[in-house]
């Protein structure tokens, strides 16, 4: 539908709306919604809401905030007209039983009384997952239009917050995508760039993190606004097995949550599935596939915060094509339903046959209504449930027990954000009485959550049966973050008059940069990440820099190998404050050899079939200031790299991805590939490997990040392997934890690292190098502990002896240029900052003549 079109029809709808029922979706917009090969964008979504939103009292449309690409994040509350004149009312309950610290029991009693219990559900997190978007049009108008006792009592009890789209930039990318292609053999099929802008289908691996907007606006929403204490979040999943997955969860299930989020998740669930069966409705299963382990997810980092969240996934049609499943084609093959049999969490298997739009939308309808129905049975119960939840967290703590991060270490900027990252997820942090620490009791409502986060992960060993092998787990396996960040957190018992005398952090509160002293040149410390904001600031304004290759002393001053040195200038002080950096004054020019460091022009590779790493990549490096730009197949085909980038990055990417543009596929298995428009079909090919290796030998730099380094090692003739290319997961299997790795701290690559860090691990790379002849050098930058009880930090490993003294990260010399493989993940979804360093390093390193 065109604009002009939306815009009369909204008039039309104000005008004349006193007295009439507000039209449906499909009336408002004009076409069948629900129907085979129609989509409403979010654009026709928000502007339906909002219609309702003008001619109800029962809805009132909220903006969230920007998303990346600048649309509008909203929520619709949606309830009795007379709950949503008190919202400010009912919003202060929510926060106080959030946080009952100081009510009395009687108080909590009435508290629990009066409440309306806050219900929270997200939609279409997954772009591609499209069928709670469309179902949220026509849910938010069949509440506030019926009449029957039912769904009053239901308005009565409950102020439902809809977000009709966690990610409205990848609707709006999926529904143009979906309609330039329908009736060509492309219809239905996937987009070939990322439908998130920077972090595609890992939009729901960022909820502890917080980096992208969407997450950090809904964030705020949740946890300093509505304190809603049940979430639930609608997905999608795979065409050829069950039909719908609710609650309960598969295992494992993480020690810290608190049991009674799994008894409310499961009564819930277990009502949605009752209601399937009832409505004829088969494929329903539980206890598959999603466990109930890992704080990565929207509704999965709110267990740690005593929310009842929930999780349904619903099979896919092609967007809103229908698709036919025959018999042959079910499979099971995942936790939970390893053969597509009847089973007790799966009474009632789907018999294959056709699967539309619709049948998506009747699913997640059906459970959304189920869910509106446990909330109203179970308003005071989950209502006291938050209260009980927040009470048993601060009981598990200890007054006086606090975690201490000590702003004076290694990169107290990046301290300091962890201190920050937990005060945006609600937790109290405080400033100590010296103002030298950040101060996080154990002793509060989410303290769960602190602990989790700020402590290290021992994966569960559950086996279904005797002698079976243990449950793998969903996602990642470990998540500490101060192992990530590479920050040190202490755990420690403060005096009561201590404590008492800490603040509350302010946004204010972060380490003071500045200048000390004046002389002929000045020193920068090479440990903080920040210090590659400073770099690539000071070069795009062209100023004098370079970086010592060896240690020196100065002044009784010892500076490590890897210190900047940078000429004076009137901003330096702007510069350093700005990003939080001490710089001393030397009071001579040391006498130390020292390499002149230039502005790296970078490129990173992007294949077509989207690549998450990709663009994380590309967002961090954005944050950091690099000077970026995005190199696709046609430009590497094209050659004549040197001209326009002194750096190359290939984020973590298949070899036959980035040369054929299709997946690796397995001798096994099924080898169809469906394609792409000719315009995003195959990958660099020889040609362009050819292009890569002009480059370097021309004097470029090639930063391969961990699986593109396949690439390297089969193409360039380099003397290094990967000796787990060819394990199978029986002999090695890491599927996200934190290992221990030691460093050389003398090259340029690893300049400022500590002698050893926590590297994030999920893929089978273990590097093993020879002597090189003398056209190159060859430096193991990072290696894997001699004993194989050393290596795991946190999460779960199996197999660990194979790392034993295997390189994690090489660099080589290689004709004019040079080579750095990071074969662990340093950069992963933008929150191992303890290990940033590495990529931004050899960044500089293309940079230092
Ligand atoms: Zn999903």
């Amino acid at each position: 539908m065109s604009r002009h079109h939306l815009t009369i029809v909204v008039s039309l709808l104000s005008v004349s709306a006193i007295g009439k029922p507000p039209p449906t979706p499909s009336e408002f917009l004009g076409f069948e919604v629900g129907g085979d090969r129609q989509l409403a964008d979010y654009r026709q979504i928000t502007a339906y809401l909002r219609a309702l939103a003008a001619n109800s009292g029962k809805i009132q449309v909220e903006n969230l905030g920007p998303t990346t690409l600048g649309n509008e994040l909203i929520l619709a509350a949606i309830s009795s007209e007379q709950n949503l004149r008190e919202l400010k009312k009912y919003q202060d309950i929510a926060r106080r039983l959030a946080d009952p610290r100081g009510l009395t029991p009687p108080e909590i009693d009435a508290l629990v009384e009066q409440g309306k219990l806050i219900v929270l559900v997200t939609c279409n997190i997954h772009s591609t997952e499209i069928g709670a978007s469309q179902m949220a049009m026509e849910w938010a108008h069949a509440l506030i239009t019926a009449e029957d006792a039912q769904t009053q009592r239901r308005l009565d009890n409950v102020i439902l917050l809809l977000v009709p789209s966690l990610n409205p930039d990848g609707q709006i990318m999926e529904t143009e995508w979906y309609r330039k292609n329908l009736g060509t053999k492309y219809e239905g099929m996937r987009l070939p760039w990322l439908y998130h802008h920077y972090v595609g289908h890992d939009d729901n691996r960022d909820w502890f993190m917080l980096t992208q907007k969407e997450t950090r606006a809904l964030n705020r929403a949740v946890y300093f606004k509505w304190f809603p204490q049940v979430w639930l979040d609608e997905h999608q999943m795979g065409s050829a097995g069950p039909r719908i997955f609710t609650p309960p969860y598969a295992d494992p299930v993480a020690k810290t949550i608190h049991p009674l989020i799994w008894r409310g998740v499961n009564l819930i669930g277990t009502t949605m599935a009752f209601r399937l069966e009832e409505r004829n409705k088969s494929g329903v299963i539980h206890a598959y596939s999603y466990d109930a382990y890992w704080p990565g997810g929207t509704k999965n980092t709110a267990w740690w915060k005593n929310i009842f969240g929930l999780l349904t996934e619903v099979a896919s049609a092609r967007l809103a094509t229908p698709i036919d499943v025959p018999p042959t084609e079910l499979s099971g093959g995942r936790k939970g339903l390893i053969e597509y049999e009847q089973q007790t969490s799966f009474p009632n298997p789907w018999p294959g046959g056709r699967w539309r739009l619709r049948d998506i939308m009747d699913y997640e309808r059906i459970a959304s209504d189920a869910l509106l129905e446990s909330c109203t049975e179970h308003r005071r119960d989950f209502l006291r449930g938050a209260a009980t939840m927040a009470l048993s967290a601060i009981a598990a703590g200890k007054p006086d027990e606090y975690y201490r991060i000590p702003i004076a270490q290694a990169d107290p900027v990046t301290a300091a954000h962890l201190a920050h990252l937990m005060a945006e997820h609600g937790v109290k942090v405080q400033i100590s009485v010296d103002g030298k620490a950040f101060l996080i009791n154990t002793a509060q409502p989410y303290g769960a959550f602190v602990s989790e986060m700020l402590g290290i992960q021992r994966y569960p060993r559950v086996k279904v049966t005797t002698g079976a092998s243990i449950l793998a787990p969903y996602d990642v396996a470990a998540w500490s973050l101060p192992l990530m960040m590479g920050v040190e957190v202490q755990k420690v018992s403060l005096p009561a008059a201590e404590a008492a005398n800490s603040r509350p952090i302010t946004d204010g509160d972060w380490p003071t940069g500045g200048v000390d002293g004046s002389g002929p040149i000045y020193a920068l410390s090479p440990e903080a990440n920040n210090v590659s904001r400073l770099i690539n600031a000071a070069a795009k304004q062209k100023r004098a820099l370079s970086i010592a290759t060896a240690e020196f002393t100065s002044g009784g001053v010892r500076h490590r190998a890897g210190t900047i040195l940078l000429e004076p200038g009137s901003d330096l002080g702007s510069l350093a404050s700005k990003y939080h950096l001490r710089v001393q004054a030397l009071t001579q020019k040391p006498s130390v050899p020292a390499a002149r460091l230039r502005e790296v022009r970078v490129g990173i590779y992007k294949p077509w079939l989207a690549s998450m790493d990709e663009g994380w990549t590309r967002w961090l490096l954005e944050q950091y200031e690099f000077n970026l730009k995005t190199l696709d197949n046609a430009a590497v085909k094209a050659g004549k790299l040197n001209g326009a980038f002194d750096a190359i990055i290939l984020p973590d990417v298949q070899k036959e991805v980035i040369l054929e543009g299709k997946p690796k596929r397995e001798e096994e298995s099924m080898k169809y590939f469906a394609e792409f428009p000719p315009e995003y079909a195959n990958g660099i090919g020889k040609e362009g490997a050819k292009n890569l290796k002009d480059f370097v030998a021309g004097g470029g730099t090639l930063i391969a990040l961990a699986h593109s380094g396949e690439l390297l090692i089969d193409e360039f003739n380099i003397p290094v392997r990967n000796v787990l290319a060819k394990a199978k997961a029986e002999a090695f299997s890491c599927p996200g934890s934190i290992l221990r790795v030691s460093l050389d701290r003398n090259h340029p690559v690893t300049y400022g690292m500590p002698a050893q860090a926590a590297a994030f691990v999920n893929e089978p790379i273990a590097y093993e190098t020879v002597l090189p002849g003398e056209e190159m050098r060859r430096t193991v930058l990072a290696w894997y502990p001699d004993d194989p009880e050393d290596v795991l930090l946190s999460g779960w490993i199996h197999g660990q002896e194979k790392l034993v003294r295997r390189a994690a990260a090489v660099a080589l010399t290689y004709g004019k240029g040079k080579i750095v493989l990071l074969g662990f993940r340093v950069q992963h979804r933008a929150q191992t900052e303890g290990t940033f360093k590495l990529l931004f390093n050899a960044i500089h390193w293309a940079g230092m003549g």
